[in-house]
């Protein structure tokens, strides 16, 4: 039985979140699907059995295929003819990047990824070896600057809190860009066209996306699949929402596991990131959103749908109602903050909160004490695990 074990370079979590995914995908598309993806701090071990992967030059697969005839469309400018959830998430990854150099890049090369450099203790020396980070030195050959999308803590001026002296002092990391080597790049740029959802909302001149994306504490690589497949179709229709400040990330990550269509297996333990990026006029700042326990709201949502096979549809409908969108806001809040601490008093709370939209603008999907009743037996379903 071949094995093959790869690691990501450890730059932070979510770029390697996406690089993992970049990763399962292009090894996927080479026949390697069997195996265990778990995560070693912020970086991720995918550990492949029975994997015939042969030579460390991947080139020739479908995503890589996609990916360099996208990059030379949005070179042309030309992105009328084909609509693909991918592209659209390329497009708006141009929006929240400010340099487009990488298009052109990209587009007029034969693009492979040489997967030896994840591979056993070069993969954990990578980012050593390949001269990557912040400092000039770290400007290695060719490499290229991971541009916010693909990591929202790499911004240029973002400021760190230190302690000095024992005082919180505000201060700069230093102007250089965070540089990453062109197969990080790719891989990276792969995991956020198929491993990531994007909710955007355009208001005026201004832009900004919440991006989501899956990151397993302990999955099986067709697990990881499995969830790319369902992420690669965002859903949630917000009309009812002009800004993205005004959707608090609890209730983004609730309304998002509602219409999520993706079975969550008994022992895989995945946690969701978000972040959120904008576009005001020439600035470009990226918003870092907690770290939420993906499983465990799944598992609630799989219990609500339970009682009320209705559930994806009614958030839909009233996320993308301007009458009824606060309201269900309001719910998705208080459902998250039942499902999180426990507390009967917060669900009977969500309850009474359901309760009152359904008699303002009915009809009823469930009953205020069917919501309690599945939440409270939502908490048995996986209480070991995230
Ligand atoms: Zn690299």
């Amino acid at each position: 039985m071949t094995s093959l074990i790869l690691y990501t370079p450890g730059h932070n979590i979510y770029t390697d979140t996406l690089i993992m995914h970049g990763m399962v995908r292009v090894m996927a598309e080479t026949g390697c699907t069997r195996g265990v993806v778990r995560r070693i701090g912020e970086a991720y071990m995918v550990q492949y059995r029975g994997c015939q992967q042969s030579g460390s030059d991947i080139r020739d697969t479908a995503s890589l295929h996609l990916l360099s005839l996208y990059m030379k469309m949005l070179m042309h400018k030309n992105t009328m003819d084909l609509e693909t959830p991918y592209l659209s998430k390329l497009r708006d990854f141009k929006v929240f990047c400010a340099a487009q150099n990488y298009i052109n890049r990209l587009a007029s090369e034969d693009l492979g990824i040489n997967i030896d450099k994840y591979s056993g203790a070069k993969g954990l020396n990578h980012r050593a070896s390949a001269g990557e980070g912040r400092s000039p030195s770290r400007g290695g050959k060719g490499n290229t600057t991971l541009y916010l999308p693909l990591c929202p803590l790499c911004g240029k001026y973002s400021t760190v809190t230190l302690l000095r002296a024992g005082e919180l002092v505000q201060g700069y990391r230093g102007n250089e860009q965070y540089k990453v080597c062109r197969d990080c790049f790719v891989l990276a740029l792969i995991g956020f066209m198929w491993g990531t959802s994007m909710l955007s909302f355009r208001t005026g001149g201004s832009q900004a996306a919440y991006v989501f994306a899956a990151a397993p504490l302990e999955a099986s690589v067709s697990d990881v699949l499995l969830f790319q497949r369902a992420f690669s179709d965002p859903k949630v229709t917000h009309n009812g929402i002009k800004l993205a400040s005004d959707l608090p990330a609890t209730a983004a990550a609730l309304a998002f596991a509602s219409i999520l269509d993706v079975p969550l297996r008994r022992g895989a333990s995945m946690e969701l990131l978000q972040w959120r990026l904008e576009k005001r006029g020439n600035q470009r700042p990226s918003f870092v959103q907690p770290v939420l326990p993906f499983s465990r709201l799944l598992a609630a949502v799989a219990s609500i749908r339970y009682v009320a096979p209705e559930w994806p549809l009614f958030v839909q409908r009233r996320l993308g109602s301007r009458d009824a969108v606060n309201d269900v806001i309001e719910l998705l809040d208080e459902i998250y903050n039942a499902v999180m601490s426990g507390s009967m008093e917060r669900l009977y709370n969500a309850a009474r909160l359901l309760a009152s939209i359904e008699a303002k603008s009915g009809p009823p999907i469930i009953p205020g004490e069917a919501l309690a009743a599945a939440l409270r037996a939502g908490e048995g379903h996986d209480p070991g695990h995230v």
